[in-house]
């Protein structure tokens, strides 16, 4: 199978059938996947997916057990790390200590053994690309987390590499600088055009940064799509489940464009409806709307507000449907975001309404 492949245009990084094992434990199994010149792919999944494993096989700096890695056409499956054209930044800068920031930058330079004065006006380039001109002279310990890990990456691309790959490089930093270098790295990368590739575990990285996302799971690909896609339209329940907040609700496929659920005939988008039988119908909290006064929304049915938690930019709103009366109900617990609270309170019964389009439809979990 054929993962992440478009036709017509020649990638410049694949993987083939990777395979990785250590001793018994497969890390990863199969992996193909197809990366294209400028592109920024993130590879995203929870903890202990294989998703540094396969940066690292990118990198050569794990060997896979099977399988091929290619960059610009060439086999490179078993190169050495030195002999493959990549730039890496690692979440824990890994900056040498006893050399100044222009040392460290220069590193990579200084080993192809160029003019000095070249040398010196890259460094002087790449100092300023990440913003840090003033502090050439000084040593990786006096400068800032933030600040180290912009040198990483200035290091990191020094030689203008064909390949960016960046392991957690913002995860080691707090909540502030993080999304601030997000943006900086996002920008430079654009600039420079280099086709990156970033392990991250945090969604919201994976979302704003990445033109491509693979989402990991177990040594597996669950899907790989652009961020929007991948949050519209997820592959699996454990990636609907894993980006974003999703409510899982039993149903059944009741038709070409209905599903049951309690006793609410749903419509739905009859191509969002790819399982028959007993199903898990899927939606997300901020697509739901709350009915106020007369109107008639479709798709809606009661439910009992259970909790409301202020989140600052909107209340999540937890609630139950169950059966009373005869009334529309679902039967199962789920979330709602209310942007506003329109005197919504605790106990009360309110009626929601779920917009066809934003259903999704997973296996019944039995
Ligand atoms: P994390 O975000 O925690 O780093 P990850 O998705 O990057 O997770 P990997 O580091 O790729 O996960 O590890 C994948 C699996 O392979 C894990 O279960 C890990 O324990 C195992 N693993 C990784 N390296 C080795 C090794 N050198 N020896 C044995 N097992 C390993």
């Amino acid at each position: 199978k054929e993962i992440g492949t478009e036709t017509g245009r020649t990638p410049y990084l694949t993987t083939s059938n990777l395979t990785k094992m250590f001793g018994d434990f497969t890390a990863l199994s199969d992996i193909t996947l197809e990366i294209y010149e400028g592109e920024f792919v993130c590879f995203l999944g929870p903890s202990g997916c294989g998703k540094t494993t396969l940066l690292r096989a990118i990198a050569g700096l794990d060997i896979q057990t099977f399988g091929h890695v290619t960059q610009a056409g060439k086999d490179v499956s078993n190169l050495p790390p030195s002999e493959r054209d990549f730039g890496i930044v690692f979440q824990s800068y890994a900056l040498f200590p006893n050399l100044t920031i222009r040392k460290n930058i220069a590193y990579g330079l200084e080993n192809r053994k160029l003019p000095k004065a070249d040398i010196e006006k890259r460094v002087a380039e790449l100092l300023e690309l990440v913003g840090l001109t003033d502090q050439g002279t000084k040593y990786p310990a006096q400068l800032s987390g933030g600040q180290q890990q912009r040198i990483a990456l200035a290091r990191a691309i020094a030689t203008n590499p064909g390949l960016l790959l960046l392991d957690e490089p913002l995860s080691a930093l707090d909540a502030k600088v993080r999304t601030h270098l997000r943006h900086e790295i996002k920008e430079l990368q654009r600039t420079l055009g280099v086709t990156t590739v970033m392990v991250t575990h945090d969604q919201e990285e994976a979302l704003t940064m990445a033109d491509r996302i693979v989402v990991m799971n177990d040594g597996v690909i669950e899907q790989v799509g652009t961020p929007l896609d991948i949050y519209r339209n997820p592959a699996s329940a454990f990636v609907a489940d894993f980006i974003g907040t999703m409510n899982f609700i039993p149903g059944k496929v009741n038709g070409s464009n209905t599903l049951k659920m309690g006793n609410v005939d749903l419509n739905c988008d009859p191509e969002n409806i790819t399982e028959t039988g007993d199903i898990m119908v899927a939606f997300r909290p901020e697509n739901l709307l709350v009915q106020e006064g007369d109107i008639n929304l479709p798709n809606s049915f009661e439910a009992e507000v259970k909790y409301m938690e202020f989140m600052g930019a909107f209340f999540r709103v937890d609630l139950v449907s169950q059966q009373a009366n005869g009334n529309a109900h679902i039967k199962g617990d789920f979330s709602i975001n209310m942007v506003r609270r329109t005197g919504v309170q605790v106990g009360d019964t309110i009626k929601v309404s779920i917009p066809q389009d934003r259903v999704s439809v997973f296996p019944g979990v039995n």
